[in-house]
């Protein structure tokens, strides 16, 4: 049986400088290890024997119907401007039309390299293949938005990294675009208007068809990235990486690096190795999204036919961000602890539980779990600090219908644990993909304890700890 993938593709007709067509680079020996089953079934894909997959999945034989091609951007980088990035190491395929009618891209990660690849090999290896998989599948069960994991593959061929010679991987991941802030910034530094406006009507096509300008699409990607950042702040994830070339148009997270949910709450925790000056810690998300967002308003000025006062409507939206994002943020908490729908006077409740977990190393997950399910107390340093919180958390919930319901909703038992991740992928390396199995199954119902599955609540032990995630992904 060949797989069959019911190709659409539309990014392929914009005009010839959006991308360079080219096909991935063939591997040695392709080996498919995982397969998304539901999710090509919503794609309208028929799968095809294992030997097959591997080799449309590797590249070394794209599905019939894809034009492979590796879009062009520019980006941000820890906030200086590079004038041209792309897809150093990835293909698209093409994109497909799911069942409920959504355009999705199918892309290659890993396929080899490209005009953009600059310095880089074009490679992934395993260990960034399983975790993207994983963590991605993982914020989809967690209702987030986010990228999908289709289908991985091992290449046969080793990748050399900071730990040495790694096996290779390729990742078939799926994405509403990969449109990103970065692709209006490169036509905007260029000056090249029709490309921009061409980018601009196909943005518009298919992640705001009601957008009738550019600020109504603005608004649109402000209000999925206030949302998307306050549901990343609500299960204690850190991007890592919120360059302006990873976020997306869609609002959808995208190119999970060094990403990692925190164990013990802190507001300054920073894991990417590269982030030395925490421009990406947990609790500076929110400001950096707000200034991805005025680099896209930046790139959309040159839209407007009135460009001053463009900018003065720009800027207005873009200063308004901060109090959307701290709606949805006090909505989500507020159902963290219980309240169905929190409001400003309720937020005194939420920051002095936060602070008192920040205090006493209280685990993020596992303190808002408990708050329904067990002893919270226990998970405090000092429990008296969770004591001296808990009776006016009390009084307020007697104004709550079902506390408990909206709690359970709210608050997930399982989260991808940086220190499971990392016994995931050694275990895969040396050849045992048994606990990548076990942990894509227990994470694709997060907020459903499961027997069997306890171990995977548990913070990690000392020695346990992961103190770093590397970008040498
Ligand atoms: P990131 O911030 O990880 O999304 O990557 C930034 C840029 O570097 C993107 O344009 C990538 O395509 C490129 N890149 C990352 N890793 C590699 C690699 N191994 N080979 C070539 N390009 C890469
Ligand atoms: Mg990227």
């Amino acid at each position: 049986m060949t797989l069959h993938i019911p190709f659409d593709n539309s990014y392929a007709r914009l005009p010839a400088r959006f991308f360079t067509r080219l096909d991935p680079v063939p591997v040695k020996d392709p080996r498919l290890i995982a397969f998304n089953d539901a999710l090509a079934a919503d794609l309208g894909i028929t799968p095809g024997t294992p030997e097959d997959m591997a080799q449309a999945f590797s590249g070394n034989r794209p599905p019939e119907g894809a034009a492979p091609l590796a879009q062009v951007y520019a980006g941000h980088q820890f906030g200086g401007f590079s004038p041209q990035l792309g897809d150093g190491r990835a293909n698209l395929l093409g994109e497909v039309v799911s069942s409920t009618g959504q355009r999705l891209d199918i892309q290659l990660k890993g396929s080899g390299p490209t005009p953009y690849s600059r310095m880089g090999d074009g490679r992934a290896w395993l260990g960034p293949v399983l975790r993207e998989y994983l963590v991605s599948e993982a914020m989809h069960a967690l209702g987030i938005p986010t990228s999908r994991a289709l289908a991985a593959v091992t290449t046969g061929e080793p990748v050399y990294r900071e730990t040495g010679a790694m096996p290779g991987a390729i990742l078939a991941r799926v994405a509403s675009s990969h449109i990103r802030v970065g692709t209006f910034q490169y036509f905007a530094a260029r000056r090249d208007v029709p490309a921009l406006q061409a980018l601009y009507d196909h943005a518009v096509e298919r992640h705001a068809p009601d957008a009738d300008s550019p600020a109504k699409l603005l608004e649109t990607v402000i209000e999925r990235q206030a949302q998307l950042v306050a549901q990343w702040m609500s299960v204690g994830f850190i991007h890592g990486v919120m360059n302006t070339d990873n976020t997306t148009i869609s609002g959808e997270t995208i190119d999970y690096g060094p990403c990692a949910f925190m164990d013990a709450f802190h507001p300054d925790t920073v894991f990417s190795s590269i982030d030395a000056q925490g421009r990406y810690a947990f609790s500076n998300q929110p400001n950096v999204i707000v200034w991805n967002m005025a680099q896209l308003a930046t790139a959309l000025v040159p839209l407007m036919p009135d460009q001053d006062a463009a900018i003065e409507e720009f800027t207005r939206l873009v200063h308004a961000m901060p109090d959307r994002i701290h709606a949805h943020w006090l909505a989500l908490y507020g159902r963290k602890i219980g309240l169905a729908q929190a409001t400003p006077e309720d937020e005194l409740l939420i920051v002095g539980l936060l602070e008192r977990m920040a205090n006493n190393r209280a685990d993020f997950t596992n303190t808002f779990r408990v708050l329904s399910d067990g002893a919270p107390r226990d998970q405090f340093l000092d429990p008296t600090a969770f004591d001296a919180w808990e009776s006016d958390w009390r009084t307020r919930l007697e104004a709550e219908d079902d506390p408990i319901a909206t709690m359970r909703a709210a608050n997930p038992v399982y989260i991808p644990r940086n220190h499971r991740v990392e016994q995931m992928i050694q275990s895969a390396v040396a050849g045992d993909f048994a606990p990548f199995d076990r942990l894509l199954n227990v994470l694709s119902r997060p907020f459903e304890a499961q027997e069997g599955a306890e171990d995977l609540t548990r913070p990690p032990e000392p020695s346990e700890v992961v103190q770093q995630t590397f970008c040498g992904t």
